[in-house]
């Protein structure tokens, strides 16, 4: 593996098919899966590691936000990734130009997080011109943004395949998030209402259950220690809230747990007629973020 700073260094390592898996570091079993899959696929497979300022809304958040180069260096090494792109902010941070993709950026994460969609969209089309990949790899456990980015590829042609990983989640259900390392020993029961809610809603609407209000309420009864910023089913396409649950959706919430902000959702897929959640794929073992 090979440790670069700039988007000409690392075009000068490719070979064939060129996968990418955009980080913030701090990496645990879901950018690792999200690794392992580009490396079944691709030829060369890139991570770019950056702490993306643009993206944080709360300064408190971003100085906050677990850093550890070295670690991330040996864990993805030992994904047999072949490019490890840890660019400079100088690299990276457009001056005067902004990415904005209207609407889905503004629904569920977006009145409680201004320009956080802007700044990811702005990132990650940096990323896709600069390092040219052909596959990108994203997780669904931040569906919203998984809608945004499709959208900017679909309307700003960038000529990239976007791949999508179900969501890595701990033992006890908690959906995988270098915040997790953040929350206190206290904060776990709470923490686990969230995706207890979510899963439960998701097994009703497996049973056919359609209502869009009615799934929520499902959801909201589970969680009584927090109470969420947002709590929606929405469309997987364009992040609009859907009353009747008839096609691609994903239950989604964020809530403040102790300091920690987590966000988390179960998509709700149709297949054949039928709707199946993606549960995600959960870990046999603790997370090697607390190792
Ligand atoms: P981050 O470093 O948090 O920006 O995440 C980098 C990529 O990993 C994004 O595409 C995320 O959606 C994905 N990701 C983060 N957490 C998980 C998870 N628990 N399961 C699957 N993918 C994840």
């Amino acid at each position: 593996m090979e440790l670069v700073r700039t988007f000409a260094d690392s075009q000068a390592l490719y070979r064939g098919l060129v996968g990418l898996v955009p980080t913030m570091g701090f990496f645990h079993e879901g950018h690792l899966a999200l690794m392992k899959t580009a490396r079944l696929a691709a030829d060369t497979v890139v991570v770019s590691h950056f702490v993306n300022p643009l993206q944080f809304h709360d300064p408190a958040d971003l100085e906050r936000y677990p850093r550890n180069l070295e670690r991330d260096l040996d864990l993805a090494a030992s994904e047999e990734v072949d490019v490890f792109f840890a660019p400079a902010a100088t690299e990276m941070l457009p001056a005067l130009t902004t990415v904005v993709v209207r609407e889905i950026s503004e629904r569920m994460e977006g009145p409680g997080r201004p320009g956080h969609f802007e700044g990811v969209a702005t990132i990650v089309a940096k990323l896709f011109a600069g390092l040219q990949p052909h596959l990108a790899y994203f997780g669904r456990k931040d569906a919203q943004q998984l809608a945004v980015i499709r959208r900017m590829c679909t309307d700003l042609s960038f000529p990239v395949r976007i791949l999508a990983h179900p969501t890595v989640r701990e033992p006890d259900g908690l959906a995988l998030s270098s915040r997790n390392v953040l929350l206190r020993p206290e904060d776990r029961a709470p923490a686990l209402e969230l995706s207890r809610g979510l899963l439960k809603a998701a097994e009703v609407a497996e049973a056919g259950e359609r209502d869009g209000p009615t799934l929520e309420a499902i959801a909201r009864e589970v969680i009584t220690s927090t109470e969420p910023e947002y709590l929606e089913l929405a469309s997987q396409e364009n992040a609009a809230r859907l009353v009747e649950l008839n096609r691609p959706a994903f239950l989604a919430l964020a809530a403040k747990v102790g300091n920690v902000r987590l966000i988390d959702n179960v998509a709700l897929d149709l297949v054949g007629g039928q709707i199946v959640a993606d549960r995600g794929v959960r870990l046999a073992q603790t997370s090697l973020l607390y190792r």
